[in-house]
């Protein structure tokens, strides 16, 4: 098959999973109203893959001369990463910001196994390597949308897996070994898009020990299998909410569902780690690597509409040339430039996987890049609510714009400067008020991996030895390690 239709890709989400959303089960996910907003916006990536126009960046031929979604390759060298990048800013520049979710997060998760297996393999003599390949073909000859859990609920954040006090499923275990499988319990949350997609590949979030053996667990897994239940995020917006109102909410509901398996059978060669749980923190990682490449090559286009949504609110409130203004507009460019800038150096100093001939983003550019945007999201919401001014969050609805008896009120006194008109001004007020949303900060701040954890990678990548080799030349201190950089330096000050 390869690519498929957006109509053949929505008809196979009527498969009987089970899916509930606000306290009501789910009976066709294609039928739901909010849901529909999901499946539509996901259904983008199949309508962009059959577009001629968009074909030669977004798809590959594969070796049997079947076209195949680019995203499902593995990454070889710079320009793939760089390609992915500029796949990336597609979907996301279509999609307002925000990638169409067919294969957005889990092309990582795929990518970071592809990275991972053979390490396992080399080690104790498994086959995941196999099973990958495998899958990945799956993937694409039946051009599957697929979600990656990696999350787990986790319980008390300050105990590992098997130390969890109430129960032992806060994290997805392994809870019986068969000749032809495993059977998995426990939950996975804020799994984006789920509902939309028809495969999860569940991996797990942290590094672990022995004794959490178990929990050290990667599959792929269809979202209709016996045993699974999803429950939808709540959405920002309610049935019938219009585009005028909620611009970007209204036209994507990311569904970071819950995923909950009650003793669901995995088979053998959908398996890519059981048990070598000193590899589970290295899929994590890997995960992130590639994840925090994708988050901040599609920030910055968001920002990029951040940062025009900030200059139009100035210019339609006629304050454009104000000097505060002015300054907090200089600072916007630079934020929304420097994430980009970032961004693409963490894939130009990519780093190739020792044995193969996998690459992958440079780890500590791109935890850099994905710290450096979400530390400073509140500064750049605080600047544009502050253009914008209370009206992002009082303004009257579209229906009361639409109300005959209200319409030439709102068009008198919500007018701002005499060069835009009144509808314009309305529809930016909107759109600021979804750019900084809740929902925006929290995703900003957690989603692709909270501030911590970027902070922990970066301190451990850290060339401390140069560092220091740099100031004890400085302070005149013998350095008996001998820093090589800063050995070989001609000596300064000269003696002249
Ligand atoms: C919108 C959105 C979409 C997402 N999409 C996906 C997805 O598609 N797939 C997926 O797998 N995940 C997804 N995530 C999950 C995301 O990766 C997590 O939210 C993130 O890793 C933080 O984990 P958490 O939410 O459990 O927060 P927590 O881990 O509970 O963090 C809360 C606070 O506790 C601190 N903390 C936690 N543990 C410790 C510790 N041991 N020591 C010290 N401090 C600690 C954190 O640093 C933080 O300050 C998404 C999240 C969001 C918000």
């Amino acid at each position: 098959m390869a690519i498929k239709t957006p109509q053949q890709y929505l008809a196979s989400l009527n498969d009987g999973r089970v899916v509930y959303f606000d306290g009501k089960r789910v009976p066709d996910v294609t039928k739901h109203p909010v849901c529909k907003i999901t499946n539509d916006w996901v259904a983008m990536d199949y309508i962009m893959n059959n577009d001629p126009k968009y074909q030669d960046l977004l798809t590959d031929l594969d070796s049997e001369g079947e076209r195949v979604s680019f995203a499902l390759q593995p990454q070889r060298s710079r320009d793939d990463l760089l390609r992915l990048r500029e796949v990336v800013k597609l979907w996301a520049r279509v999609c307002f910001g925000k990638p169409s979710g067919a294969k957005f997060v889990a092309k990582d998760g795929l990518n970071a196994v592809t990275v991972v297996a053979p390490r396992v393999d080399k080690k104790y003599g498994t086959d995941y390597a196999a099973n990958v390949e495998a899958y990945r073909r799956h993937l694409q000859k039946n051009d599957l949308s697929f979600a990656m859990g990696l999350t787990d609920v986790k319980g008390d954040r300050s105990l590992r897996p098997s130390q969890q006090v109430q129960h032992k499923d806060f994290y997805v275990r392994i809870v019986e070994e068969r000749p032809d499988g495993i059977i998995v319990s426990g939950a996975k949350t804020h799994i984006s898009q789920a509902p939309a997609c028809n495969e999860v590949l569940i991996a797990p979030c942290r590094a672990m020990q022995e004794d959490d053996a178990a929990y050290a667990v990667a599959f792929g897994v269809p979202l209709n299998t016996p045993g699974i239940t999803m429950i939808c995020a709540q959405p920002e917006i309610h049935e019938g909410a219009t585009l005028f109102d909620h611009p970007i909410s209204a036209a994507v509901y990311i569904n970071d569902a819950t995923i909950v398996f009650d003793n669901v059978f995995i088979p053998n060669e959908r398996i890519f780690l059981k048990g070598e749980w000193e590899f589970a923190g290295e899929v994590a990682y890997m995960f992130a690597n590639f994840h925090r490449l994708s988050a901040e090559t599609y920030k910055a286009m968001e920002l990029e509409l951040f940062t025009g949504a900030a200059t139009l609110m100035a210019e339609y409130n006629g304050i454009e040339k104000k000097a505060h203004v002015r300054e907090k507009l200089t600072w916007l460019v630079m934020y929304t430039e420097a994430v980009e800038t970032l961004g693409r150096a963490a894939v130009e100093q990519c780093v190739g996987e020792e044995g193969s001939d996998l690459v992958y983003p440079n780890p500590m550019i791109a935890n850099i890049c994905k710290f450096y945007f979400a530390d400073n999201w509140h500064t750049a919401t605080k600047y544009i609510q502050d253009i914008g001014g209370g009206i992002i969050v009082t303004a009257p609805s579209y229906n009361d714009y639409m109300n005959p008896e209200t319409h030439d009120f709102m068009e008198k006194y919500f007018g701002g400067s005499a060069r835009t008109s009144t509808e314009n001004r309305l529809r930016m007020v909107k759109l600021v008020r979804d750019l900084t949303s809740c929902y925006e900060d929290v995703l900003t701040i957690h989603a692709e991996g909270s501030l911590e954890a970027q902070k922990l990678s970066i301190l451990q990548l850290a060339d401390f030895g140069r560092y220091k080799a740099a100031a004890m030349r400085a302070a005149g201190i013998a350095d008996s390690n001998r820093n090589a950089l800063f050995a070989e330096l001609p000596k300064f000050p000269p003696d002249l």
